[in-house]
């Protein structure tokens, strides 16, 4: 009898596959601390445009490292797009950030969320309202015809600190118009509005100021905020999302959830 060596690779099996693997198609870095990834789409896998997954890698002991991942395409399409921040010391995009074309991907196929269309009523002015990666699940419903056949008018509005971390959400915008697919039902109904609070640009500000101020308003030839005639989704860190639920209230909309659509919805972008 022969003992079989351990260490012989010659009769190794193949390596099984992780369990919910995907695997890397494409990944482009928009900055430092910035960058965004496609990979396969389980075919099982139903989503609403806005929804988020759980995604991430192995740990050095065989564990799955999980993170909250807005999905950035939208339902229709056959792959998904993540767009995600590069956190230096972060568990996960401390390695995320190093994915290349071809590597596997850990995702729980079981999407959730309250950005979705579900969770609103029907409305006239469908608002945006994203800072930094909280512009992920707004890149999916931009791209989602449904966004345009259930209002008239969207505005994106996002901010940042700095000019190049609006260029994912700019290009986005900008190559809309000429989607083969979506680009005749967005006709001239979006408007695009990006503010940056540090480095200059043409229009500076947080949004909360510029929305309490009115200069959005202005800039835009829109009267007010009403409850008749617009909604809202915001999604950005704690503190924003506080800000601008705080504005939204004031202006008569109420907080909607799959549950009990109304006329405003929020997500944190992250937590912490
Ligand atoms: C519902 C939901 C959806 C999310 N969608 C996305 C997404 O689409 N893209 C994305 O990059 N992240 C998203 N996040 C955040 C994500 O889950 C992780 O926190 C992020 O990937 C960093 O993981 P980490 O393990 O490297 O660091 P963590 O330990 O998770 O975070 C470390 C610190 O980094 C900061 N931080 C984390 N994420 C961000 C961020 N996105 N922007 C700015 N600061 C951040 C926070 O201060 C946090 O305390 C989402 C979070 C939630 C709750």
């Amino acid at each position: 009898m022969t003992e079989q060596n351990p260490v012989n690779t010659e009769n190794a099996k193949p390596v099984k596959a992780l369990p919910d693997a995907q695997i890397v198609t494409s990944v482009t870095h928009w900055t430092d601390t910035l960058f965004s990834f496609r990979v396969t789409r389980p075919k099982s896998l139903r989503f609403r445009s806005g929804e988020f997954v759980m995604i991430g890698l192995l740990k050095d002991d065989g564990r799955p490292l999980l993170r909250a991942y807005s999905i950035a395409s939208p339902s229709w399409d056959e792959e998904l797009e993540f767009y995600s921040i590069k956190v230096q010391d972060g568990p996960l995009t401390s390695r995320l950030q190093h994915l290349k074309v071809g590597d596997e991907l850990i995702l729980r196929p079981k999407p959730v969320g309250t950005l979705v269309h579900d969770a609103l009523t029907p409305g006239k002015r469908l608002w945006f309202f994203a800072t930094g990666t909280g512009f992920a699940p707004f890149a999916s419903l931009l791209r989602d015809p449904e966004t345009y056949e259930r209002f008239d008018q969207v505005i994106v509005t996002h901010t940042c600190r700095d000019v190049a971390e609006l260029e994912y959400g700019r290009q986005l915008v900008e190559n809309l118009a000429d989607d083969p697919l979506i680009g005749e039902f967005i006709g001239n109904k979006l408007t695009y509005y990006p503010t940056t609070t540090r480095e200059e640009s043409p229009k500076m500000g947080r949004i909360t100021t510029l929305l309490s101020d009115g200069t959005v308003f202005n800039d835009l030839g829109i009267e007010t905020i009403t409850a008749d005639t617009d909604r809202a989704m915001v999604c950005g860190s704690m503190g924003l999302n506080n800000d601008i639920k705080e504005i939204l209230e004031g202006f008569g909309l109420r907080e909607g959830a799959n549950s009990d659509p109304a006329e405003y919805v929020v997500e944190k972008a992250f937590v912490g």
